[in-house]
């Protein structure tokens, strides 16, 4: 796999989308990465497989412990107000698979890019540390630590990255925390006491 430091976008979103899959995100729907076939699934989703990842065509289970221990550590690195301990063990997390830099383009006049390549060995964990790893680290490097951020609603304890240009963004997975219906709902049941 090769990714690219320039479209950190891309890996900050798999950050935020794993981390978010995890059962103390959000009580009312849990473990959102039950089985093999549900990482399978959350793969294709992100256009992952059988995309740039080699390894994700049939995730196994030993697949699925290993993607769930990083996605614990992706959680911390997030949830890490120091920025040097931040980048310290986002740098730790791309290390895996074998990774090295490489000068690539993608088209043959494009424009010259880094990138990082794993070795043809990485297991499907260790592809998707690094391509995290390259995001959380591009974004730091290209915008800043500030867009790991907290969602804000009160009933999800979901963590995301802001990419966008503005970097307003409120709600770790926006179209559930951020819809307004479950926002007004969660207010009159605070009122009801409920
Ligand atoms: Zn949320």
């Amino acid at each position: 796999m090769k990714v690219s430091f320039s479209n950190y976008a891309l890996g900050a979103g798999v950050a935020t989308s794993l981390v978010n899959t995890a059962p103390e995100v959000r009580r009312s729907t849990g473990e959102a990465l039950r089985s093999p076939g549900d990482l399978a699934r959350f793969l294709d989703e992100h256009g992952l497989s059988p995309g740039p990842l080699k390894s994700a065509a049939r995730p196994t289970g030993d697949d699925l412990r290993q993607v769930h221990a990083l996605r614990g550590e992706i959680r911390d690195i997030m949830d890490t107000h120091a920025e040097d301990h931040a980048v310290d063990a986002a740098n730790g997390v791309l290390a895996r698979a074998g990774s090295r830099p490489v000068l690539l383009r993608n088209a043959e006049d494009g424009p010259w890019q880094w990138h990082v390549v794993t070795s043809q060995q990485a297991s499907l964990a260790e592809e998707l540390a690094v391509l995290t790893g390259a995001g959380m680290l591009g974004v730091i490097h290209t915008l800043s630590h500030s867009r790991f951020r907290a969602c804000t609603s009160s009933t999800c304890e979901g963590m995301f990255i802001d990419t966008s240009r503005a970097g307003r963004r409120r709600y770790c997975t926006p179209d559930v925390c951020g819809n307004r219906l479950n926002v007004a709902n969660h207010r009159a049941r605070r009122r009801a006491g409920a």
